[in-house]
């Protein structure tokens, strides 16, 4: 393994001396799980019409064309297989020795949760839950799974996954929560985003005192506002910085 940068230590330290700590991950964090970026995904998937992924993420195409969107759903957004990694556990331990407050993620795979997370605020949903359109009922994953095309409801009903489509609004509570964990925190950990993409990116924002350390590969519009920078593989770093 590849040794880590210095900002890995001082990252520990900064976790070391907080008292409440909040996580806000995205896409980069579920990629050593091996689970890609659905951006990337799409342009592999890319269809013939060629259709945009926000266009195919849309409630309206999703609506109008459920069978193509749930193939395209099945094809690049359900990973079933894909477990959490170093970086996950090491975010359950952290929430496990009661400094991690909570965590915040842009990602709808849930596996923050198999890693043992509990206080997981999930913006965008997560492919976990699924609804049916006509009476409410809930499903798991695995009713998607076992049904072919379109899934649906004992009820005739069409199902959808419990997702925030383009053209959707986030859940309120849900960035409620959000917003009140980042506004209590004194050291907010991002990680596995590019920050580009709100309202999410908003949430750094509503940080008062709380020191900011930005994970990620690639630069952000907030690294020149940040404490500390780490460029260093996300699970590994979190691993390392997080005592065991
Ligand atoms: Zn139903």
């Amino acid at each position: 393994m590849a040794a880590l940068s210095p900002a890995v230590d001082s990252l520990r330290r900064m976790i070391e001396k907080c008292r409440k700590a909040v996580f806000f991950g995205g896409a980069g964090m579920s990629t050593e799980s091996g689970i890609p970026d659905f951006r990337s995904a799409h342009g592999i998937y890319q269809q013939a019409e060629g259709k945009s992924y926000e266009e195919m993420l849309s409630i309206r195409y999703f609506l109008n064309q459920p069978d193509e969107f749930w193939h395209f759903y099945r094809t690049v957004m359900l990973h079933p297989e894909a477990k959490p990694n170093a970086g996950h556990y090491a975010l359950a331990r952290l929430e496990q020795q009661g400094k991690l407050k909570a965590t915040v993620t842009q990602n709808i795979d849930g596996l923050h949760q198999d890693a043992g997370s509990r206080r997981v605020y999930e913006l965008h949903g997560t492919v976990r839950r699924n609804l049916c359109l006509s009476c409410g009922k809930t499903y798991g994953l695995d009713t998607v799974l076992a049904q072919q095309g379109t899934p649906h409801c004992t009820c005739g009903g069409m199902l959808r996954p419990d997702i925030v489509f383009y053209g959707e609004p986030l859940n309120s509570d849900v960035m409620d929560e959000a917003l009140r964990a980042v506004m209590d925190c004194d050291l907010l950990i991002v990680g596995g985003t590019s920050l580009t993409v709100y309202p999410a990116a908003g949430l750094l924002n509503y940080r008062r005192e709380a020191k900011l350390a930005l994970i990620n590969r690639d630069a952000t519009p907030y690294d020149q506002r940040a404490d500390l920078v780490v460029r260093d593989p996300i699970a590994a770093a979190l691993d390392a910085a997080i005592p065991q």
